[in-house]
């Protein structure tokens, strides 16, 4: 009775700002929660900066149609959920993870939506609930699951403490030192080797 818990974007996807500011030509849209930690205070400031450029829902999903998961990844994901439940965890959004899900095999993602206006301008975001990676792992602990949880980044920290184990996929350097406790993985062999090692301490 075990489940994954997984980042998605940065661990099986690109991350889809990054590359929306890339092939947008906007470099202040670069900024994710590596560089911020508070995700309000991002959200926030990439709605603005999409409003001002005039750039919708529509411009948004074309570009991440397109950019498909990580080289290894559904091979990985779908090797990993022939042992174990697998659960994504992500604060990205269903509008924009849905093309990407697809060609990951539709796993089960629990993350946030968007709203639109009726010219496909995004208007404001709604999160699920507050901190939803850290709560999430808490019930499935509650439901007598053991958990192991990886991620790459600050909103990942939290749901790597209340697993039952944690792992730090390919994560910036400023992560690794003020997070020493976990394990740093950089590659989907060294990952599996992790959560495996991880559910065997955890019994
Ligand atoms: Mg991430």
């Amino acid at each position: 009775m075990r489940i994954v818990c997984l980042d998605l974007e940065g661990v099986l996807v690109p991350e889809i700002w990054i590359e929306f500011a890339e092939r947008t030509g906007i470099p202040e849209l670069r900024r994710t929660t590596r560089d911020e930690p508070d995700y309000d205070t991002l959200m926030k400031y990439r709605l603005n900066i999409l409003a001002e450029k005039k750039l919708g829902l529509p411009d948004i999903q074309d570009v991440i149609a397109s950019m498909g998961p990580m080289e290894g990844a559904r091979r990985f994901l779908d090797e990993l959920r022939d042992t174990y439940q697998v659960v994504i965890l992500s604060d990205t959004f269903y509008e924009f993870a849905k093309p990407l899900m697809k060609q990951l095999g539709l796993p089960t993602l629990f993350c946030h939506s968007l709203e639109a206006n009726d010219e496909g301008v995004l208007v404001d975001y709604h999160l699920r609930m507050p901190d939803q990676k850290r709560e999430a792992v808490r019930r499935f602990k509650e439901l007598n699951f053991k958990v192991v949880a990886a991620g790459d980044s600050y909103n990942d920290t939290a749901m790597l403490g209340e697993a039952h184990g944690g792992i730090l996929f390919h994560p910036p350097e400023n992560v690794v030192r003020e997070f020493p406790q976990y394990p740093v993985v950089r590659d989907y062999a060294g990952l599996r080797a992790e959560i495996d090692k991880a559910f065997a301490k955890a019994g």
